[in-house]
């Protein structure tokens, strides 16, 4: 059912792609009033992303939109790295403590179709051929021009601005925010073929070679995405990307009256001379952290052939593979750029045109998806609870360390992957085997790729007390099976999970228990009952009613205490052992505070006063961690 969405004017979000519809959807479902334009007529049909990290899964569950994604998508459990044909090192995502312990592989194209399907059963159109054509922004609020195709002009004063216009982005451009990085020196290959192999079709596969990198995901039926660097001419590192390269070091800060909207234009229009137009299986766009590869500047190179794809993986796939039935490729540069701040006054850079790099990790598009969260609750407790404007600050804060490591490992592994000689190739063909072999290692590549490891621990907004076990205060919030004793407006399902009790419009306060409510005992420590005090159930009732005071509205509490059974990880081995404990759960999934019920209670309500109340007090909590 749509949203009853505030009376207020709405948050502008420029861009329909993954990150503006995410953004969307998140603040949709907290019923804030939003515009979604995109300047483009339909969606773009090529696939682009296809990997979808276990870490946004568990997120698109949380928005209540997993099913059609499983449905649709192919799963990739393990990951496979060659040298010079010889398997040097062995992935499986299986341990990964998840629901979803692999890589769904996905046409972007569908992702974008499922998000702004669900986007719609919230209320929200995407408005089409609307290009922001100029902004501006000052003491009274932004003032934005959108340009319709049909010739009208419209003037808009949202509350915010979310500039998700990708990797040309204009928005960008006319806040003449530099985006300093490089581009790398070959041309990629990217294809989408049929792949006859005896591979099991759920792992994907890179080689690395003295003739350069293939890698093959697997996207279901026989159908593989190939992926191959290609040496090509005139694009090198620099600080200062060549003109018209996507992501390049942007146009100096442009004039007031200069239309933001111009500026992605003649970017765009730079740009599209080299898009693969000419043949029916051309890429379109291969933007995002690419510019299309041109041989010169003014000749695109042609998109390759299949021909071109079976000499390709002859040459560097060390495996009987019979290629056929090309649907579409193209040549692609890579950039690995991004911007000094993701704020400047009311707008937001999220997305693409925040950040471009290689796609080697899967990262971009899930990266994007993640920050809309992030960004999306804070604007809504802003808007819809009154909560201080130092909130939204701490979007950059979270995210974009985030951003710099993605961009840092993205580079470094393509770096590694096509070395063909130097210390590079030394540590790809000799200390990777050997790190790869040790199991805590294996552990933390696992859970970097699948983004299951992005913790906001040292950001202002935790409040983290030492108890036995559980998440970190910054840290994802786990899923855990849990006997809910006690919810919102009485509601007691049973047992349930964490992952469905927590809605991404709302805190989530856990409350845990001992079965009995009698004992601030870790379980397994009996010995210590001596010198603890029972709980009283006063302080639980005041905790309950203290939070709802302070977030009326905003927060659902659940009294919850360990059940037995195997829809999900156990409490005590998810949420460690301590009883009575609390945990509190942002919007977006992660724990933002936790303590015991009996002492922390008063420093719990002074941070929720100092970050997420109206009318907040001055001094904000120092971190602890
Ligand atoms: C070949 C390739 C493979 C990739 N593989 C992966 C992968 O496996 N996993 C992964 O996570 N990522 C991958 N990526 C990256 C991923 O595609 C991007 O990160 C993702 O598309 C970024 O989404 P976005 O919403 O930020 O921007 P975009 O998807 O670029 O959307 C921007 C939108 O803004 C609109 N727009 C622009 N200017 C205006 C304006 N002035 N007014 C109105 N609308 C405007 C555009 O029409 C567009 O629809 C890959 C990228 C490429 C090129």
């Amino acid at each position: 059912m749509a949203a009853v969405f505030f009376d207020m004017p709405p948050v502008l979000i420029v861009g329909a792609g993954p990150t503006g519809l995410a953004a969307a959807m998140s603040l949709a479902r907290a019923r804030i009033p939003v515009r979604l334009i995109d300047k483009a007529a339909r969606p773009d049909p090529h696939s682009r992303a296809i990997g979808i990290q276990a870490r946004t899964l568990e997120l698109l569950e949380q928005h209540r939109l997993i099913e059609p994604f499983l449905e649709l998508g192919h799963r990739a459990r393990a990951a496979n790295l060659y040298s010079n044909g010889q398997r040097l090192a062995r992935l499986d995502f299986d341990p990964l403590q998840t629901r979803y312990p692999y890589l769904l592989f996905l046409d972007q194209s569908v992702t974008e179709r499922l998000l702004t399907e669900h986007l719609a059963t919230l209320g929200v159109e995407i408005e089409r051929g609307i290009e922001l054509a100029m902004f501006s922004q000052g003491a009274a609020g932004i003032n934005a021009t959108l340009q319709h195709s049909n010739g009208h002009t419209e003037t808009l004063h949202p509350s915010y601005m979310i500039a998700a216009d990708g990797a040309h982005s204009g928005i960008r451009h006319r806040l003449g925010l530099n985006f300093a990085g490089k581009t790398f020196e070959q041309t990629f290959l990217l294809a989408d073929l049929l792949g006859d192999t005896d591979w099991p079709d759920d792992e994907f596969h890179i080689f690395a070679s003295g003739d350069g990198l293939a890698a093959l995901f697997p996207m279901g039926s026989g159908r593989y995405r190939l992926i191959a660097d290609h040496p090509a001419p005139g694009v090198g590192d620099s600080k200062t990307a060549p003109a018209g390269a996507a992501g390049s070091r942007d146009a100096p800060p442009r004039a007031a009256e200069a239309s933001g909207g111009a500026s992605a234009q003649a970017a765009a229009r730079t740009i599209s001379h080299g898009l693969p137009h000419a043949s029916p299986q051309s890429s379109g766009d291969a933007h995002a952290a690419s510019a299309p590869a041109t041989a010169s500047p003014s000749a695109p190179l042609p998109p390759p052939t299949l021909d071109a794809c079976r000499t390709l993986a002859a040459a560097r796939v060390h495996h009987p593979l019979a290629l056929t039935d090309l649907k579409w490729s193209g040549y692609f540069h890579l950039n690995s750029r991004i911007v000094e701040q993701l704020r400047v006054g009311r707008v937001f850079l999220a997305g693409d045109a925040a950040h471009v790099h290689s796609p080697a990790g899967a990262q971009g598009m899930n990266t994007g998806i993640q920050e809309a969260f992030n960004l999306g609750w804070k604007l809504a407790r802003v808007l819809g609870g009154g909560a201080p404007d130092r909130l939204l600050d701490t979007y950059h804060l979270e995210r974009h360390p985030i951003e710099r490591e993605v961009l840092r490992q993205s580079s470094f592994v393509t770096h590694m992957a096509e070395a063909d000689h130097g210390p590079l190739k030394l540590l790809r063909d000799r200390v990777m085997p050997v790190l790869a072999s040790l199991g805590p290692l294996r552990d933390a590549a696992r859970a970097q790729i699948s983004e299951l490891a992005i913790q906001y621990r040292r950001s202002p907004l935790t409040l983290e007390r030492v108890l036995d076990g559980g998440p970190r205060a910054g840290e994802r919030a786990p899923d855990a099976l849990v006997h809910v004793i006690d919810g919102p407006l009485g509601r007691a399902p049973g047992i349930g999970c964490v992952f469905d009790l927590h809605d991404p419009a709302f805190f989530s306060l856990f409350v845990l228990v001992a079965p009995e409510e009698t004992d601030d005992v870790p379980l397994d420590r009996p010995e210590l009952a001596l010198r603890r005090k029972p709980v009283r159930a006063e302080d639980l009732d005041r905790l309950t009613a203290d939070v709802d005071a302070l977030l009326p509205g905003a927060v659902r509490i659940w009294r919850v205490t360990d059940a037995v059974g195997d829809r999900g990880p156990l409490l005590a081995e998810s949420y460690g052992r301590t009883r009575p404990s609390f945990y509190l759960v942002r919007p977006d999934g992660y724990v933002c505070a936790r303590g015991r019920v009996s002492s922390d209670l008063h420093g719990l309500l002074r941070h929720c006063e100092s970050w997420f109340a109206k009318g907040a007090v001055p001094e904000p909590p120092t971190p602890l961690t």
